[in-house]
């Protein structure tokens, strides 16, 4: 069995803890191999590695650093699929699909190719006599991210290239459930240039995390996972004096006002809510549907989810163009803890009008996997767990409700602020939507509105502790620190003792 071993200081690093975990193809159900648990002293090298390659790093130019990233681009780029069949294999998400994510990952690559038109701070001159003043924004240090198994390759993507295009190096904790696109993602990098030790990845767990979160040098954590976990991780880290930005999970509620499309309002619920498994942080996982839209929805919603093909997310041609719609979930606990949600929503009086438990594909292969087909429940309450607890997998919500203002209102009553969306023609009624709704990332009739890598991703309430959001500008700011340098050249003849307060003149 091939054990997934570190990669530390530009090379891959076997274990020494003696501890692994079990990595599967959830298309098949069968161990494919096993991931490394990092000891506290694995975690340690990591950050010295990372440590020592720190003042070179930040010390290189700008001009060598774009160099590198954009050669690190091209590989990503002529990798493409070699990224997204490894996704595919221990995530199982469809290869179409998987494609999809190495290329929003990619964006952000491509954005901190162009970092350096951001770095480059602000000047005044004359702001007193003779006195001149300068802002810049300097790298911290070692950076470290810590990130779910639902996108193994972007959400890491959205975190270490900002970082290290701003001049810091960084410690990479991937999900310990689909560890191996990180390496692929990390070798490339040193392929294309990139000083050893500026990007390592440790494979772990618990014990992983707490030490970089406790690690005295490591300047900041960026935690992308569920909200118990994010909380924690926040608390913990900015305990031990360290920027945190900690992104958890999501109830996404998709409002459907009943001048809506419903044929695009159907074709967006479905490709939202069952897309990826509905393992996607932006999954749209509740249809708010205002007066008689559920009637009209729920239909459409049926017909197009009868025509989805599920089954392995590698398809038997290895064409990404031959994907079925929908995988498997990712473990087979995972599976059964969201089919156990559908269980609950049952005894708790929600309508199941699609039921997708008893799936299994015809391969005889796949017979094993874990499966869910798609699910719909109609007839949700707030009150009901279903509602209440984030299901991530392929189970949508239908509530309904009377008006636009009962709507906006119970969105905003959830305690998950990530993504939300509303389907109208009316742009009085979107125009006041995302004024009010308290969520971070709005779609006006787009279901799964992830900004783009020049904008920045983040929630709001329990969806992110902390006060910055990832990638983009705000991911510049947090990965950076600010700094103000006041000049003044004075002659001997203009110098004296003053014990005033200096003002503006
Ligand atoms: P998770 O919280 O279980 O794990 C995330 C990371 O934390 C992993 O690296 C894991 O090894 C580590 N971890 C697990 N248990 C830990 C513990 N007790 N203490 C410290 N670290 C621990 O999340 P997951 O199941 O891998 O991913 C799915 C979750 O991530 C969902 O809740 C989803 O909404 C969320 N998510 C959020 C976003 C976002 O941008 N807000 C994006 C993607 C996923």
């Amino acid at each position: 069995m091939t054990t997934i071993p570190h990669w530390i200081d530009g090379a891959r690093r076997a274990s020494t803890s003696g501890r692994t975990a079990p990595v599967t193809d959830p298309s098949t159900g069968a161990q494919t191999a096993q991931v490394a648990l990092a000891s506290v002293a694995e975690v340690d090298d990591a950050v010295a590695a990372a440590k020592a390659a720190f003042p070179a790093w930040r010390d290189t130019s700008m001009a060598r650093r774009t160099a590198i990233l954009f050669r690190y681009r091209e590989l990503l780029d002529q990798n493409r699929l070699a990224l997204a069949e490894l996704i595919s294999a221990e995530h199982g998400k469809v290869l179409a699909d998987a494609l999809g994510e190495v290329a929003r990952g990619l964006e952000v690559v491509e954005y901190a190719c162009g970092l350096s038109e951001h770095l480059k701070g602000e000047h005044s001159q004359d702001v007193s006599t003779g006195i001149d003043v300068h802002s810049v924004r300097q790298p911290l240090g070692v950076m470290a991210g810590i990130t779910p198994f639902n996108f193994p390759a972007m959400v890491p993507m959205w975190m270490y290239p900002v970082a290290i295009a701003c001049g810091n190096t960084f410690v990479l904790k991937p999900s310990e459930k689909d560890p191996s696109v990180s390496m692929l993602a990390a070798e490339l990098f040193t392929r294309a240039g990139l000083p050893d030790g500026v990007l390592n990845v440790v494979h772990g767990d618990v014990d992983a995390v707490h030490r970089i979160l406790d690690h005295p040098d490591v300047a900041g954590v960026s935690f992308v996972g569920s909200t118990p976990i994010a909380r924690a991780v926040y608390e913990r880290g900015t305990a031990a004096g360290k920027r945190v930005q900690a992104l958890g999970g999501a109830k996404n509620h998709m409002l459907v006002l009943p001048d809506a499309d419903i044929d695009v309002a159907a074709d967006s619920a479905v490709s939202a809510g069952y897309g990826s498994a509905g393992e996607r942080c932006m999954a749209i996982s509740v249809i708010v549907a205002v007066g008689d839209v559920a009637d009209r929805l729920i239909p459409a919603i049926e017909q197009r989810t009868a025509d989805l093909a599920v089954g392995p997310g590698i398809p038997a041609s290895g064409d990404p163009a031959d994907s079925p719609d929908m995988g498997p979930l990712v473990t087979k606990a995972h599976r059964d803890r969201v089919a156990g949600f559908v269980d609950l929503g049952v005894s708790e009086g929600a309508d199941l009008v699609i039921d997708g438990r008893g799936y299994t594909p015809d391969d005889p292969a796949a017979a094993d996997g874990f499966w869910l087909g798609p699910c719909l429940f109609d007839n949700v309450a707030a009150d009901m767990e279903i509602y209440r607890e984030e299901i991530f997998g392929p189970v949508l919500c239908v509530v309904r409700v009377g008006s636009y203002a009962e709507g906006l209102e119970f969105i905003n009553g959830n305690n998950y602020g990530n993504g939300t969306a509303i389907f109208t023609g009316d742009g009085a009624a979107a125009r006041d939507f995302q004024r009010n709704v308290t969520a971070g990332m709005v779609g006006v009739n787009v279901p799964i509105p992830v900004p783009v890598a020049f904008h920045s991703f983040g929630g709001w309430k329990d969806s992110l502790f902390g006060s910055s959001h990832i990638y983009g500008p705000e991911g510049i700011r947090f990965n950076t620190g600010y700094k103000a340098i006041t000049s003044r050249w004075p002659s001997r003849a203009d110098s004296q003792v003053s014990l005033v307060f200096p003002g503006g003149d």
